[in-house]
């Protein structure tokens, strides 16, 4: 479970070996710099607790705990022995012992981790109730049905978090007691019936686990702190690490923490808020509140909570005291909180804050009024935004035009803005299964609110749709980090997720259905709407944003393009050339795929040459739009790469085709066709085409294909140039594994480029170079780098040659390698340092010693993945290229690994 490399590095933390800090009484052990050890939330109570703020008291029981259960299946003495001196003190402070039998101490045990993973981990309320103590809450709070209601919510809590019973279980007898006195709403069972609750809670319990619900205090305590350190090893934990790049080694704090009651009656609540607005960044005290409540009431969505500035009508002191603090709470941590808080008797109690997620729009906007507010420096607000998070500026937004009235279904609250068109999927799992059918399936998730257990299925939903919940619910904090479109809160909406329905407003919508979401208004409407690109105002915004990034980049960053309007649209994004554009997506348009056909069945050379001479024009006008869109930016173009099989029908359509044919029309000339092609299909077939003849054996096998195209791109060139556009075509011969394959398609070439330069009488300036995507190509790369003059690290095709991965197949091998922890991301999105990492620097430093100034380049998927980016701009590449939509991504990576080097400021990419 752990490496020796982790054991050394946290004993050695450890050596004070202080486990153990409190807070409470203004004053803490801990402070806000100590996520490491307190994580996120304890670092943020302690800081609080310093700053004088009014926070229950408690003590924090640091990561290295968590670390030592996670080694030994148990913590040592030394931990239990400073939890039982803290806890002492802790009774001492509120004059009061936990669990007893009059005024007893209740305690709150909380997860938090360094980074923050929202509802990924447990929390237990209430602990220390049992039979007697909870006759003391009785008296204390003179609150019959409050007192019992506690109760009732830590065995259901202990038992679903510790006990490991399932939720549903509990759900049952509430459920049933509630039908059996006629209840509709939870807060209508009084205290009798909460009482008869309690008592077949207990046999749910005795049932599950053969024993009774611990009565002792001490126990209860001990088995919940150990319940939250097994929680970071839960499947939806290691699955948000794993999505957000989160260390599985770190370990979460424990807080144990004097319980406050929002639920005590109409003076008491709880609530959430944000500083600043998460969504949209604009500068406004924002947040939601529920009276008469328990914390995790408001963010897990089951009531609908009220606006903050209600707050200022029911408690105005309340209201202003609580902004007061986190006004304070942000000019402190310099950055928008995210806070929780409980009014209990009309005191207000700050439970949490900590640095607030929020959408890339909001967080450009956050960072630059920062810097005009001069909170932070134009340095630190580069470092504000995350790279992924600029996909938002580029996301469509739904054509306002198109929309018809009639088609909105209803309104919701716009969580996570940006517009998502897909097929309604109603669980997490289904929405997997048809992910993992087909990979480009548009699916919109749709629940009554979404749990820590939709993770997997909210990350391949284009959007997320819940009937309840707030701005601050569980979806609507995730897809925010998530940058995907989602409305909260859509009250007409009724999900059965049982018989698999939605209703609004007397239609329903069955699974499959498509509907459209406006996470920016909250619209929820009906069919497929149609999407425009995102607003010219937010853009401006950005462009600002990026010209104080800007000057910090070192590398170029290009876009992988085929097609002239790809090519403009990276443009616009600011790629400054292309690094890769793929032929052969040009040859199966509807009006060449016949003449490539043509080309492939042809038995002779001659007759190859026919058909290539068709496409010939074509594919030169491709270039000409290309030269055309990239004015002066390189342009590199790769020579034909996939095996031809893959431009012929496929064997088993051509079977069932010619089976058909010979029962109906045995005579036909169509059937003889088909016979000729399956019979080429059938020459073609190989076992492994991703290692056959594909690449530049294509190239070497028929040299005429690679000349038409080396003929296409120059007389394109050349009439461009001519036309006083700048153009710089560079060829890339892709998949070389040594220098005499380098050699002979780098002279076909040349010698196409001076004929048709001869032909033209006008030159023009170009390159030859090689795609290195063999690991062979990277260890004999100073060979290669003989011919080629540039090189362009081609990371699918290399990862999945390193680790003998097939790409298209790995995701069943891939599943099971990250839940084990084997491997700690999918190599094929963020480049695999170690080991594909190590080869590209050997191929890198190989390339120069050969030729010192080689122009290195990258044009995998991970040349738009900001751990990826910041990997090539440590090793000086020229340029990343990536898909248009992650080019601004690819610049601030790449403005913050250059920022990152220039202000040695410390810390990568990697959590
Ligand atoms: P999460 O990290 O999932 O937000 P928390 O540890 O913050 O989990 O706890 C969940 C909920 O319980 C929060 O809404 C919080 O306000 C509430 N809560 C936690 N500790 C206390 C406490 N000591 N008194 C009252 N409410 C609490
Ligand atoms: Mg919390
Ligand atoms: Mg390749």
């Amino acid at each position: 479970m752990s490496t020796a490399t982790e054991i050394n590095h946290t004993t050695a933390n450890a050596a004070a070996n202080k486990y153990v800090y409190f807070f409470g009484d203004g004053h803490a052990e801990g402070h806000g710099k100590m996520k490491d050890e307190l994580g996120g939330k304890g670092a943020g109570l302690a800081e609080m607790t310093n700053a004088g703020l009014p926070v229950p008291p408690g003590f924090t029981i640091q990561t290295e705990a968590c670390r030592e259960y996670m080694r030994n299946g148990d913590v040592s003495k030394e931990v239990n022995r400073q939890m039982d001196e803290a806890l002492k003190h802790l009774e001492q402070l509120q004059a009061q012992t936990l669990g007893g039998a009059d005024n007893p101490l209740l305690v709150s045990v909380r997860s938090g981790a360094k980074f923050s993973m929202p509802g990924m981990m447990d929390t237990i309320l209430n602990l220390g109730l049992n039979d007697k103590s909870v006759e003391g809450l009785v008296k204390r709070s003179n609150n019959l049905r409050f007192a019992y209601d506690s109760y009732r919510r830590l065995i259901q809590m202990f038992g679903s978090v510790v006990l490991d019973i399932d939720k549903k279980a509990f759900e049952e007898v509430f459920d049933n007691k509630k039908k059996q006195k006629k209840a509709k709403l939870d807060t209508e069972l009084d205290a009798k019936a909460l009482q008869e609750v309690i008592a077949e809670y207990k046999k749910v319990v005795k049932q599950h686990t053969k024993r009774d619900f611990p009565q002792d205090p001490h126990e209860q305590l001990v088995m919940a702190r150990d319940a939250v350190f097994r929680s970071w090893q839960n499947d939806r934990a290691k699955h948000y690490r794993r999505i957000n790049n989160i260390d599985d080694m770190l370990g979460t704090a424990v807080n144990v923490q004097a319980m406050v009651f929002g639920n005590l009656g109409e003076t008491s609540g709880t609530g959430v808020g944000f500083t600043r607005n998460p969504a949209t960044g604009v500068k406004e005290f924002y947040g939601e509140f529920l009276m008469n409540a328990q914390g995790e009431d408001v963010v897990s969505g089951v009531r609908t909570p009220v606006h903050i500035s209600e707050l200022e009508k029911i408690m105005p002191e309340v209201y202003q005291q609580l902004h007061e603090i986190t006004t304070r709470l942000e000019k402190h941590y310099r950055d928008m909180q995210d806070f929780e808080f409980t009014i209990q008797d009309g005191r207000l109690y700050m439970l949490q804050t900590r640095n607030g997620k929020r959408t890339g729009i909001a967080a450009v906007r956050v960072a630059m009024q920062m810097v005009d507010e001069k909170l932070i420096s134009k340095e630190e607000a580069i470092f504000r935004v995350e790279p992924d998070q600029l996909v938002y500026f580029v996301v469509p937004r739904l054509d306002e035009k198109a929309v018809k009235e009639d088609d909105v279904l209803t309104k919701g609250l716009p969580a996570s803005p940006g517009a998502a068109v897909g097929q309604i999927v109603f669980t997490a799992e289904e929405a997997v299964e048809r992910h993992n059918k087909e990979k480009d399936a548009k699916l919109i998730l749709v629940r009554g609110e979404t749990t820590p257990e939709d993770i997997a299925g909210m990350n391949v939903a284009s959007g997320i749709l819940t009937a309840r919940g707030g701005m601050t619910s569980h979806a609507a904090v995730v897809t925010r980090g998530m940058g995907k479109c989602c409305v909260v809160g859509a009250g007409e909406v009724e999900v059965h997720e049982d018989t698999r329905q939605m209703r609004v407003g007397g239609e329903v919508f069955k699974d499959g259905d498509w509907i459209s979401l406006d996470g920016s208004t909250g619209r929820v409407i009906r069919g497929k709407a149609k999407t425009v690109p995102p607003d010219p105002k937010d853009v401006k915004m950005l462009d600002e944003f990026m010209s104080w990034a800007e000057p910090f980049r070192r590398m170029g960053v290009r876009a992988n393009a085929d097609i002239p309007r790809d090519a403009l649209q990276a443009r616009a994004f600011g790629a400054e050339g292309i690094g890769l554009c793929r032929t052969e997506h040009m040859f199966f348009a509807e009006d060449r795929l016949p003449h490539m056909r043509a080309m492939i069945m042809a038995t002779t050379e001659k007759d190859r040459r026919t058909a290539l001479r068709k496409l010939l024009p074509m594919q030169r006008n491709d270039f000409i739009g290309l030269f055309r869109a990239m004015d002066g930016y390189g342009v590199t173009i790769r020579t034909l790469d996939p095996p031809l099989h893959e431009f012929l029908p496929k064997r088993e359509e051509l079977l069932v085709e010619i089976t058909k044919l010979e029962l109906t029309k045995p005579k036909s000339p169509k059937l003889k066709e088909l016979k000729t092609v399956l019979n080429r299909v059938e020459q073609l077939h190989e076992q492994n085409p991703m290692l056959g003849l594909r690449g530049c054996r294509l190239g070497i096998a028929y040299p005429e294909i690679t000349e038409m195209q080396a003929r296409a791109i120059f007389e394109a060139a050349v009439k461009v140039a001519k036309e006083g556009v700048k153009v710089k075509p560079e060829i890339m011969i892709p998949l070389t594994t040594g220098l005499k394959e380098m050699a002979n398609q780098g002279a076909l070439v040349r010698k196409v480029a001076d004929e048709v330069f001869a032909e033209k009488e006008y030159k023009v300036d170009y390159l030859v170079g090689t795609m290195i995507e063999l690991p062979r190509a990277c260890l004999v790369a100073d060979e290669i780098a003989k011919d080629a003059e540039f090189f362009s690290f081609g990371t699918n095709d290399l990862t999945q040659t390193t680790f003998g991965f097939s790409r298209d197949d790995v995701g069943k091998i891939l599943t099971s390698y990250l839940a084990e922890g084997i491997l700690k991301q999918d190599p094929f999105a963020v480049l695999d340092r170690e080991g594909v990492g190590q080869l590209v620097k050997i191929g890198l430093e190989k390339g120069r010693e050969t030729r010192p100034d080689i122009k290195i380049g990258i044009c995998g998927e991970h040349g738009g993945e900001p751990s990826s980016v910041e990997f090539c701009a440590q090793n000086a590449f020229t340029y990343v290229s990536c898909s248009p939509f992650r080019v601004l991504t690819a610049r601030l990576a790449a403005a913050q690994a250059g920022a990152t080097a220039e202000l040695k400021i410390e810390g990568g990419r990697t959590k």
